[in-house]
C-alpha cells in the first residue's frame, strides 16, 4: 500500500477534548476522528488494526468450536420484557419507536435475541453443546461516555453465547473458552491478566475477566506468579496466624477529641495493625457491627455475599448511638449486645488490641479475643492489602497492578433459558432447561488499552500482530532511480511472502515520515537512501527500541530478517 493513496491524515497536535494518551494518539496518527460525544469514526489505518484483532478472535473462537452468526442490532421491546431487563436496564439502553410506534432497543449486548433463535431451533439433547458468536456493534448510553473508543456509546463487541444439557458440561466448555481468551491476548501480544471476578463464598469462580495491565486503567487487580488473579475488591487473601502475646489486664483510656484510627494510635503511641476498627453497618435494615485491624479496609462485597444480604450501607449517626451508645467514633466490641458481630479473619489474630469503649472519648486497651469480645460470624471481610500472601501457592506475596478490562467471560446458568423458556428434550424425552455460558471481547477496547500499555513520546508501539503495517518502507527520495528500483523490489518481495507493508512514497522530508512512521507505531522500518545505497546497504530499524534497534543490511537480508518474524 502506498501513503499517498491512503487516507493517513496525521496530526501534530491532538484535539484539546482527547482525554487520554491513548485516543490522543490513534486521533493524531489518524486512525480514528470523533463524530460526537461517545461516537467514533475508524479510518483505513484504523480499521485495519480493528480486523487484525477481529480476525485473531474469530480463529480462536472457531478453534474453539464456535459457529459465526449475526444478528440484528435492533430488539424488539418483546423480548427484553420476558427477561425484565427493559426496566433493569435503565437509561444506559437506547431505546426507539418505528413508525407503527413499536418499542425497540439497539443491541447493548444479545443474550435475549440469542436465546430467542436458540429455544426456536434447538429440540434435542443431540444439538447441544452449541456456541454461537457473532461481531456486533453495541450500543450502551454510558453515564459519562470517556477516555475515546475505551468507553463510547457505539463500540464492536465480539459475543459469544454457549448452550448446555447441565452445569458439568458448561464446566468445561468454560474452561476452554478461557483458554481461548488467552490464546487471544497472547496472539495479540498485550501484557494481561485473567483474573476471577466472582467472590469464591458464592461457591468458586463463575466469572473471569480478561484485563491488559496499564497503569491508567480504571480497575486494581491482583495477582500472582502462580497464576491466581482477582479483581482487587474480590481477591481472597491467606489468613496468617499471628504469635499471640501474653493477655495484659484490659484498661480503659481517655482519648479527648480523637476518633480516627490513625490519630488514636499516635495518642496512643500504638500502630494501626493493633487496633480494632469497629463498623456499624445496616444489611437489609438491620444493624451489624464488622470489626477489621486498623490498616485494612472492609469490603463490602464480601460482606454483603457472606450474609446473602441484598443491602449493606454504612449506618447512621442515630443507629451508631443506638448500637454502641456512645457517638461516632468510639464503638468496639466489648461489652456490645443484641447487635450480631462480624470479626475478619485477621482481627481475632490480634493481642492486647486498641478498641474503642462505646463511651464518648474513651478507648480500651489490652483487648483480646474470647476475653474481652466474642464474634457471631469470624470470616474474610476485608479488602486484600499490600503484604499478603496469595491464597492459591500461600508462598508469595501478592502483586498490585492496575487494568483495563477487555474481555469477560461468565457462566449464566439458567438466568436466560428460565425467563425465556429455552428447553430440551433429554434421552428421556423429559424436557430441561438449556445451561448457557456468555463470552464478551471488547474489540474496539483492546486498541485502546493496548495503546495505553504500550506507547513512548514518539507514538505507538503495536505489537507485530496486530500493527496496522508490519513494515514501513520509507524511501529518502522516491523519485531518485536507484532508491524507486530498490523500493518497489523489496516491497514486491515482502508482500509476495504474506508481508503487510506501507511505503511512504510521499514528497515530504525524511524527518516528517519517519515522525508519522514513529507516531503510527509500526514495528519495523526500512529506510532507503542514496548514501547507504551506495555501500549496498538499507537501514533495518526496530520501533519498540529493543532488540539490535537499527542495523545496515543487504536489501535481501533485510527482507529475509522481516520474513523470519513474521512467518
Ligand atoms: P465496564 O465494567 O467496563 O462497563 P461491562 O461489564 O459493562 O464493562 P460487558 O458487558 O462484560 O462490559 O461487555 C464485554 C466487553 O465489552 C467488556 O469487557 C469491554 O471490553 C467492552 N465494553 C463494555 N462497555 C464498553 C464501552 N462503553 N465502550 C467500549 N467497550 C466496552
Ligand atoms: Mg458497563
Amino acid at each position: 500500500m502506498f501513503f499517498t493513496k491512503m487516507l493517513i491524515p496525521t496530526l501534530r497536535e491532538a484535539p484539546s477534548d482527547a482525554d487520554i494518551i491513548s485516543t490522543k494518539l490513534m486521533i493524531r496518527a489518524g486512525m480514528i476522528r470523533k463524530l460526537a460525544s461517545g461516537l467514533y469514526e475508524f479510518l483505513p489505518l484504523g480499521l485495519k488494526v480493528l480486523r487484525k484483532v477481529e480476525n485473531i478472535i474469530r480463529e480462536e473462537m472457531n478453534a474453539a468450536g464456535g459457529q459465526e452468526i449475526t444478528l440484528p442490532l435492533i430488539f424488539p421491546k418483546d423480548l427484553w420484557i420476558e427477561t425484565g431487563r427493559w426496566n433493569v436496564y435503565g437509561k444506559e439502553l437506547f431505546r426507539l419507536k418505528d413508525r407503527k410506534e413499536a418499542e425497540f432497543c439497539l443491541a447493548p449486548t444479545a443474550e435475549e435475541a440469542v436465546t430467542d433463535l436458540v429455544r426456536k431451533e434447538v429440540k434435542s439433547y443431540k444439538q447441544l453443546p452449541l456456541m454461537l458468536y457473532q461481531f456486533g456493534t453495541k450500543f450502551r448510553d454510558e453515564i459519562r461516555p470517556r477516555f475515546g473508543i475505551m468507553r463510547s456509546r457505539e463500540f464492536l463487541m465480539k459475543d459469544a453465547y454457549s448452550f448446555h444439557t447441565d452445569e458439568a458440561d458448561l464446566e468445561k466448555y468454560y474452561k476452554v473458552m478461557v483458554d481461548a481468551y488467552t490464546n487471544v491476548c497472547k496472539r495479540c501480544g498485550f501484557e494481561f491478566r485473567a483474573v476471577e471476578a466472582a467472590s469464591g463464598a458464592i461457591g468458586g469462580s463463575f466469572s473471569h475477566e480478561f484485563m491488559i495491565l496499564a497503569d491508567t486503567g480504571e480497575e486494581e487487580i491482583v495477582w500472582c506468579g502462580c497464576g491466581y488473579g482477582a479483581n482487587s475488591e474480590k481477591a481472597e487473601w491467606l489468613p496468617l496466624l499471628q504469635t499471640k502475646e501474653e493477655p495484659l489486664i484490659l484498661e480503659e483510656v481517655l482519648t479527648p477529641n480523637v476518633g480516627a484510627v490513625e490519630d488514636v494510635a499516635k495518642f496512643l503511641n500504638a500502630s494501626p495493625e493493633k487496633f480494632i476498627k469497629s463498623i456499624v453497618y445496616k444489611v437489609d435494615g438491620n444493624p451489624v457491627v464488622v470489626l477489621v485491624r486498623g490498616d485494612h479496609e472492609i469490603n463490602e462485597i464480601k460482606l454483603q455475599s457472606l450474609l446473602g444480604a441484598t443491602e449493606v450501607v454504612l449506618a447512621d449517626e442515630q443507629t451508631v448511638i443506638a448500637v454502641t451508645g456512645a457517638p461516632l467514633g468510639f464503638a468496639g466490641p466489648v461489652g456490645l449486645k443484641g447487635v450480631k458481630i462480624i470479626a475478619d479473619l485477621s482481627v481475632v489474630e490480634i493481642s492486647n488490641a486498641v478498641a474503642g469503649a462505646n463511651k464518648k472519648d474513651y478507648h480500651l486497651k489490652n483487648v483480646n479475643y474470647k476475653k474481652d469480645y466474642n464474634a457471631d460470624l469470624i470470616a474474610d471481610v476485608r479488602k486484600v492489602a499490600h503484604g499478603d500472601i496469595c491464597p492459591r501457592c500461600k508462598k508469595e506475596n501478592l502483586r498490585f497492578s492496575r487494568g483495563i478490562e477487555v474481555g469477560h467471560v461468565f457462566k449464566l446458568g439458567t438466568k436466560y433459558s428460565k425467563s425465556m423458556n429455552a428447553t430440551y428434550l433429554d434421552t428421556n424425552g423429559k424436557e430441561n432447561l438449556i445451561v448457557m455460558g456468555c463470552y464478551g471481547i471488547g474489540v474496539t477496547r483492546i486498541l485502546a488499552a493496548t495503546i495505553e500499555q504500550s506507547h513512548d513520546d514518539n507514538g505507538i508501539v503495536w505489537p507485530d500482530n496486530i500493527a496496522p503495517f508490519n513494515v514501513v518502507i520509507i524511501p529518502i527520495n522516491y523519485s531518485d532511480v536507484k532508491t524507486k528500483e530498490t523500493t518497489d523490489k523489496l516491497y514486491k518481495d515482502l508482500t509476495s511472502k504474506g508481508i503487510d507493508v506501507l511505503i511512504d512514497d510521499r514528497d515530504e522530508r525524511a524527518g516528517i515520515k519517519f515522525k508519522d512512521a514513529d507516531l503510527i507505531g509500526i514495528p519495523y522500518r526500512v529506510t532507503i537512501g542514496e548514501k547507504n545505497l551506495a555501500n549496498g546497504n538499507v537501514e533495518l530499524k526496530t520501533r519498540n527500541g529493543s532488540k539490535d534497534s537499527s542495523r545496515l543490511l543487504k536489501p535481501e537480508d533485510a527482507m529475509l530478517e522481516i520474513v523470519k518474524i513474521f512467518s
